[in-house]
């Protein structure tokens, strides 16, 4: 027997069901089990995926058995119909829509009223059909057959439906009149006759054109680029559905739809849709006529009011269709002379609350587990959630009316508005008087006063991991980077975009979960979530945090790598712990140095002339660092707490404007030149392969010896007031195992002076980051003097790329422009290069130690997929800012609960 390739549904009875989705793609699934549940579905047929593979690999041929398929499909759906195809007196009529396994924009999708013609026209009318709908169909398929299939420019359709609504003086197509769509269609006839492209009159070379297109789709550019973006295989292909057509056109007792079985924006468990009468399928989308709420509002009946029956089995379906299908459905209807059809349903989009919030309550309606419901949140929708954000339609208007500035990474997810200030000191006096925006060329740490006292940070410099993302994330700050359009003047005090000039104190807004820059305020609404739980303010809608934690807790339940955040101070290690952080698995102390009331003595310890005064300035800094860390253990009331020791070269803390250099001078009662020459003999010409990390720590061993006894008397001082501690000082940037044998030799020598005059003795790891490719080369090696390893991915990325992390924004748009990176390696671990040394580490690492603690504290440990790749290798923990640690609690689950099916996309 032949091969089978087309598969028929309606009258109550399918050849497919839902669990053929990848033969009859997701819509012709659907509509096959639809039937099946005995759904009013107006009866079709579906043409396989297989029948498009069989299409791309013949140069657009196809099986040779089916063309007699599809006449015997098309026969039982005549007599299904009670009509002809092709027939002049009363013909049937079929839409022609695409519909691949995962959703996809990009494809053609629809062509309705196909086999209609001039004399089917005549025909219709013959019978009694109302003059004007039988135009309207007509009309409507040349536009959508001449756009799609023929492929002529669109706009030409376009503009002659605006001319005779202009001429007949009429606001929508509805109104148009008979004799008014009779020259809408000769002008459309003529387009395509100029066009060289006449419309093919015999409903069987319409059909097959239609088929052609949809197949030939699956191929075209826009689909090629979606597919390799969100990693859908090229070989899935799309099915064909025919189908009956139903008429939403026909008059004042027919309407077209759209409906959410849930509020697809909110998640509320409430019916949710549009509609609109005398329209087709497309109407609602095009925006030409604005639909009306289902559920009715503001003095309107809504469909109860104007079809009652068929509001009320709308109502009985989308319950059935959900808990049958099992998740919140999209559906699409039509209602003909008051009768309801189905013509789609599916897994509805939604936004990151919505998501939350549905999958939460249908495991507590018991139509999903927990473990389900965690598969069904991604978690950039967390990201959403958490996250201040504009109202969709005030952005959308703002960049209609030209608002839009320039673009650049989205650096820090959420949104921001505010004046604008040019340095970090401007952003901390504006501040006062209200939101900032700090605007740089790019950021360095002396800017850390002011990135706090700012709502949301941009620069035109840097890549994912440049200090600005870095910060502001931690900071859980919305931030965009590498917006290399902006031209900032500090000095002059503008920003330059294009022809247009800034100043300090302008407005402006940034979105960066988009990367948007927009010129002017617009206002950031708080999350809700954040503001309770963060903020302890009670909210109205309390359900949402229920949700939130909820989800949480059952990802808690499944996940086995820990989540820690990267946090530098109580505040931060507060918001972590709230957010349901372990620990802390990096704890910058270079941050700390920044501080009003230390920056003066760091910069003395630097610029100090021997060692008794370097001595003198550490002693100044000793009891600060030992009172930032007691304060950090006593907010982590007892979990692990991994304190870097200084990482960043010298020449970062030294003052740059002549300003500062005076001040400092003045400080320390030495010459301005002479400082001034300090800085100049501490600046390095690639400071990030230069005199930092480790190395710094080797050559001025007094400053580690600094850090290691703030750690250990603020460990003893906690421990002797009762709380547990379990402090880990972490060697940064080591590259060989006589790095690490000398200053863990170093660190513990500290710590045993320091436990002796204490007189109390606390357990401390002593760890290195693995951050340089040498130190996965010998990692075995290096093991042997580590109690833990942290991959710091970030550095790791860079110097295995030889990319700098300040200047990737430079370039890195175009290289995935151009497609010679897939993603940005700083935000995603690159499995295939960077990987390769993560693995070699882990097990050089356990083949040393088999116990060895592993974890990572780069950007990648807050991010998805790479959280799966690290969950893969074994590692013990992530660790990410506080803002993402939610988001790593639901990943770290979902790599354990695997591939995820995931609520399908939208149109
Ligand atoms: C890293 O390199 O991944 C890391 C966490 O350290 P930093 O970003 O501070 O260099
Ligand atoms: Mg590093």
């Amino acid at each position: 027997m032949a091969a089978k390739h087309v598969y028929s549904f309606g009258d109550g009875s399918a050849d497919g069901s839902n669990r053929d989705k990848l033969l009859l793609g997701g819509k012709g699934a659907g509509l096959a089990e639809m039937s099946r549940l005995g759904v009013p579905v107006p009866p079709g047929f579906t043409i396989s995926t297989e029948v498009c593979s069989w299409y791309q690999q013949h140069g657009g041929a196809y099986p040779p058995t089916l063309h007699e398929e599809v006449e015997e499909h098309l026969r039982v759906l005549e007599r299904r119909m009670g009509r002809r195809f092709g027939d002049a007196a009363d013909p049937l009529l079929v839409s022609v829509r695409s519909g691949a396994a995962i959703s996809m924009p990009g494809m053609m999708d629809t062509i309705l009223n196909l086999g209609l013609n001039r004399d089917g026209i005549a025909g219709l009318e013959r019978g009694g059909a109302d003059p004007r709908w039988a135009r309207d169909c007509y009309r409507r398929l040349l536009q959508m057959y001449g756009d799609v299939v023929l492929e002529v420019e669109k706009s030409r359709f376009e503009e002659e439906l605006t001319r005779a609504r202009h001429d007949q003086g009429v606001a929508s197509d509805a109104e148009l009149s008979a004799a008014a769509l009779d020259r809408v269609i000769a002008a459309y006839e003529a387009i395509l006759a100029q066009a060289g492209k006449p419309f093919p009159e015999d409903a069987r070379e319409q059909l097959w054109g239609a088929i052609g297109a949809v197949f030939g789709s699956w191929d075209n550019r826009r689909a090629r680029e979606y597919r390799r973006l969100h990693g859908i295989s090229e070989s899935l292909g799309t099915a064909v559905n025919v189908q009956a057509m139903v008429f939403g056109n026909r008059g004042a007792d027919c309407a077209t739809g759209v409906g959410f079985t849930r509020n697809p924006g909110t998640g509320e468990k409430r019916f949710y849709g549009e509609y609109l009468v005398n329209a087709q399928g497309e109407d609602v989308v095009a925006g030409i006529r604005t639909p009306q709420p289902i559920e009715g509002g503001d003095g309107r009946p809504g469909m109860a009011g104007d079809f009652p029956a068929a509001h009320r089995q709308l109502h009985e379906l989308a319950p059935r269709l959900e808990r049958h299908f099992r998740d919140m459905q999209d559906l699409e209807f039509t209602v003909e002379h008051g009768t309801l059809y189905l013509l789609q349903t599916r897994g509805g989009k939604r936004t990151g609350p919505a998501a939350v919030r549905i999958a939460v309550d249908m495991a507590e309606e018991g139509v999903l587990t927990p473990e389900e419901a965690v598969q069904r949140v991604e978690p950039t929708q967390l990201e959403q959630l958490l996250a201040p954000g504009f109202d969709g339609a005030e952005k959308a208007r703002a960049i209609d009316a030209g608002r839009l500035l320039a673009r650049g990474l989205p650096a820090g997810p959420g949104a921001a508005s505010g004046k604008l200030a040019l340095t970090a000191d401007r952003a901390a006096e504006m501040a006062a008087a209200g939101p900032v925006l700090l605007v740089r060329e790019e950021t360095s740490p002396e800017d850390i006063v002011g990135m706090h006292a700012s709502r949301g940070i941009l620069t035109a410099r840097g890549g994912m991991t440049s200090h600005a993302a870095v910060v502001a994330r931690g900071l859980g700050k919305p931030c965009i980077v590498g917006a290399d359009a902006l031209h900032v003047d500090s000095r002059a005090g503008t920003l330059r975009v294009g022809d247009r000039v800034f100043h300090e104190g302008d407005e402006l807004s940034i979105d960066g979960s988009t990367g948007e820059v927009i010129a002017g305020g617009l206002a950031p609404h708080p999350s809700p979530v954040v503001r309770q739980l963060i903020h302890g303010e009670p909210i109205e809608d309390g359900g949402m945090a229920h949700a939130f934690q909820r989800l949480l807790g059952w990802c808690d339940g499944v996940r086995r790598m820990k989540v820690r955040a990267n946090a530098d101070t109580p505040e931060d290690a507060r918001v972590a712990r709230a957010f349901g952080a372990e620990g802390i698995g990096l704890c910058r102390t270079e941050h700390m140095f920044f501080g009003e009331d230390r920056i003066g003595w760091v910069r003395q310890m630097i610029l100090a002339e021997d060692a008794t005064g370097r001595r003198a300035a550490l002693d100044r800094l000793l009891p600060m660092q030992q009172g930032d860390f007691e304060g950090i253990f006593a907010a982590l009331g007892g979990l692990s707490v991994t304190i870097r020791l200084l990482d960043p070269p010298l020449h970062e803390f030294l003052p740059h404007e002549t300003k500062a250099v005076a001040r400092v001078a003045e400080q320390m009662g030495i010459a301005a030149e002479r400082v001034e020459e300090k800085v100049r003999s501490l600046s390095e010409v690639n400071p990030m392969l230069g005199h930092r990390g480790c190395r710094l720590g080797l050559t001025s061993p007094e400053i580690y010896s600094m850090q290691v006894e703030a750690i250990a008397r603020a460990a003893c001082a906690r421990q002797r007031s009762g709380d547990e501690v379990q402090p880990e000082i972490m060697l940064p940037l080591v590259g060989s195992e006589e790095e690490l044998a000398t200053l863990r030799q170093a660190t513990q020598e500290t710590l045993d002076r320091v436990f002796a005059e204490e007189g109390v003795r606390v357990p401390i790891l002593i760890g290195t980051m693995i951050e340089v490719p040498r130190a996965c080369v010998v990692s075995e090696r290096i093991a042997a003097h580590a109690d833990f390893f942290s991959f710091g991915t970030n550095d790791l990325t860079q110097m295995t790329w030889g990319f700098s992390r300040d200047d990737v924004g430079r370039f890195l748009p175009q290289y995935l422009e151009q497609g010679l990176l897939p993603f940005d390696p700083f935000a995603r671990i690159d499995e295939q290069g960077v990987g390769p040394l993560v693995a070699m580490a882990c097990q050089g690492g356990r083949r040393a130690k088999p116990a060895l603690k592993l974890g990572v504290c780069g950007e990648h440990g807050g991010d998805p997929a790479s959280i799966r790749f690290f969950y893969e290798h074994g590692l013990d923990y992530v660790s990410c800012s506080p803002f993402r640690v939610p988001i790593a609690r639901l990943a770290a689950a979902q790599a354990i609960l695997g591939a995820t099916e995931k609520p399908s996309s939208r149109r």
